[in-house]
This record gives C-alpha cells, sequence and structure tokens, in this order.
C-alpha cells in the first residue's frame, strides 16, 4: 500500500484534489448533513482533531470543512448548507464522489491537556470540529481528570448528534450539558446562551484546558466567562473561521493580523488571538 501512496499523494501535489466517495449521508437538522467519505485509492487521511480539509464539489467549488470524525478510516464532515458550494456537497449522495485537499491547519492541544480537566464549548455547527478532540479525550479517559462538554444551539431543532449526545449523557465520568437560545418543540432542557453554563460545571481552574468553537461572538462571551472562572487566557483555545481560498498559506484570503488562519490556525490560544477578534473579514 506505502509504495503506492507515496508517488501517488506527491504526484498529485498539495492542490489538486483527491476524489472520496460518498458511502454514507444522515441529516442532522434541515440544514445540515454529516458526510462519510471513503478515499477512492483506499487511502486514509491521517487526521489530527481540530484540522479541516478544502472540500470540493467537482464544478461548483471548493470550501474548507472541518474533520467532524473519522470512523474506521472514513472521513466525515458536517456541513451547513448556506451557499452555493456548502448546498451542492450537502445534496451529495451515496455513490457521488467529492475531491478533498489536506488535512490543513493544526490541531486542538489534546496532548497538552492530558493529565488536566478540559472543558469543551460549543456553539451551533462548532461542535464539528470539537468532536474529534471529544472523542480523543473519551478513548483515553484516564488521561484526563473531569471532563465537561457545554453545547448551545439556536433552537432545539438545531441541536447536532443528538443521539449521541444522549449517549455521552449517560456515562458518569463525562459532564454534558445543553442548552437553547430559544425553546421550541416541547423542549423541557436548558434556556440561555452557552456560555451560561460555564458557572455551573466542576473544573480545577488551576488545571484545566478550555476549547471553544461557535460564532464569533459566542467564542468571546465564553473566553470572558472561562477567564472569570480563572482559567488563565494561555490554556483556553479557540478555532476561527475566516473566508479561506488556497488552505496553504499561499493565498492570503485568511488573514487575520499577522497571522493566516489556514496555515498557523484554525486553533489560537486566547491570549495571542483576542485582541485581532475585532478585525473584520478581507
Ligand atoms: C477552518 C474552517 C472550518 C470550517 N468548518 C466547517 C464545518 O465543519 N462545517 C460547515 O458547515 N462549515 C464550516 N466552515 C464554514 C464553511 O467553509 C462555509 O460555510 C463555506 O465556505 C460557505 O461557502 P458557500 O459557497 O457554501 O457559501 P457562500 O456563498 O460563500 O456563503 C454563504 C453565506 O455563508 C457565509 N460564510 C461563508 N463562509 C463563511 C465562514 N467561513 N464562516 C461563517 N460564515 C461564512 C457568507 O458570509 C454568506 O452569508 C469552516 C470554515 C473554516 C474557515
Amino acid at each position: 500500500m506505502a509504495t503506492v501512496a507515496e508517488p501517488t499523494a506527491s504526484l498529485l501535489g498539495p492542490i489538486t484534489p483527491r476524489p472520496f466517495r460518498v458511502v454514507r449521508r444522515g441529516r442532522e437538522t434541515a440544514d445540515t448533513w454529516t458526510l462519510e467519505l471513503e478515499p477512492v485509492d483506499g487511502l486514509p487521511l491521517d487526521v489530527r482533531p481540530g484540522q479541516f480539509t478544502m472540500l470540493y464539489a467537482f464544478g461548483i467549488g471548493e470550501v474548507p470543512i472541518s474533520v467532524s470524525g473519522q470512523a474506521g478510516g472514513l472521513l466525515v464532515h458536517t456541513v451547513r448548507a448556506v451557499g452555493a458550494v456548502s448546498r451542492a456537497i450537502c445534496a451529495s449522495r451515496p455513490g457521488s464522489v467529492l475531491g478533498v485537499r489536506g488535512p490543513f491547519g493544526n490541531a486542538w492541544p489534546v496532548e497538552t491537556a492530558e493529565g488536566s480537566d478540559v472543558v469543551v464549548v460549543a456553539g451551533g455547527i462548532g461542535l464539528a470540529p470539537l468532536r474529534p478532540a471529544v472523542y480523543h479525550v473519551l478513548a483515553q479517559r484516564d488521561g484526563f481528570g473531569e471532563v465537561a462538554v457545554l453545547y448551545g444551539s439556536r433552537t432545539p431543532g438545531d441541536l447536532l448528534y443528538t443521539r449521541e449526545l444522549e449517549r455521552w449523557r449517560g456515562r458518569f465520568d463525562l459532564q454534558v450539558d445543553v442548552t437553547v437560545d430559544r425553546a421550541m418543540d416541547g423542549w423541557r432542557g436548558k434556556v440561555g446562551v452557552v456560555p451560561k453554563l460555564i458557572a455551573g460545571a466542576h473544573f480545577d481552574p488551576d488545571a484545566t484546558v478550555a476549547m471553544v468553537c461557535g460564532p464569533e461572538i459566542m467564542m468571546r462571551f465564553a473566553g470572558e466567562a472561562l477567564l472569570e472562572r480563572g482559567i488563565p487566557a494561555d490554556r483556553i483555545y479557540v478555532s476561527m473561521e475566516r473566508n479561506m481560498k488556497c488552505g496553504l498559506g499561499w493565498c492570503g484570503h485568511c488573514q487575520l493580523g499577522p497571522t493566516l488562519i489556514c496555515r498557523d490556525g484554525p486553533v489560537y490560544r486566547w491570549d495571542e488571538i483576542e485582541p485581532l477578534m475585532e478585525v473584520r473579514e478581507l
């Protein structure tokens, strides 16, 4: 296998998409689907939690999408249909082929977090890039202290991975707290924004790593709430999104101050990125 892999990968280079076949497509919410993709050449990607790929709907366009899991060599992406490309990706039926470049970007600090408590704070589709970090922690549960997953969405219908959240909730070694901005559909859970859940989570602020992903306004409030609980700024991490084209640090589309998100991010330490969060997209 490896003798075929190396020439193939090096011949294609980082700018040429590799064909991946859709093997499963499941609906998460009204506008969000999870796709499981298998590499047509049989060579799975080596992805670290928090990395993304450039996902190409042939003839339509290419967009950055975080890896939301890796089930048995399959590449898993959870995509919200917001525009032409993401709509085409979400509409891809099993058997159809998408292009994949990457993986790109850095990773959640799951190694740094070993031995510490872990707080995961996710808003909306932000749970997708954090899910592999949760999988990593759960796979090596004894290597971590308290673990909390705090998740919020706009409405109950916007919650991702609801069956999995229920399974996680059933564990005695994991705190799972969920809230929605607006209750409907007979919702009996919490109502309010996700940063509000931080006050109720159990962790030792002096020995905690926090990982946060969601809309930027939500990450700002979550960062402030985590600081208020006493977690040092250099142990809070957020994942940033900006418009991206190459994924390789070549084109400059995702520049944010002195940093290129595709090359240096998307995961940043709070003390490094917070001053730049006001900078609008180029
Ligand atoms: C590192 C990274 C990881 C991402 N991971 C995921 C993921 O796992 N799942 C997912 O569904 N999306 C993810 N996104 C966002 C995704 O790339 C955009 O939704 C996509 O590029 C939109 O392209 P489009 O052509 O479908 O829509 P467009 O026509 O380009 O845009 C439609 C609407 O979406 C807005 N939009 C476009 N790009 C973004 C963005 N990056 N962030 C917020 N709003 C945007 C536009 O302003 C516009 O209002 C990620 C983005 C980055 C940078």
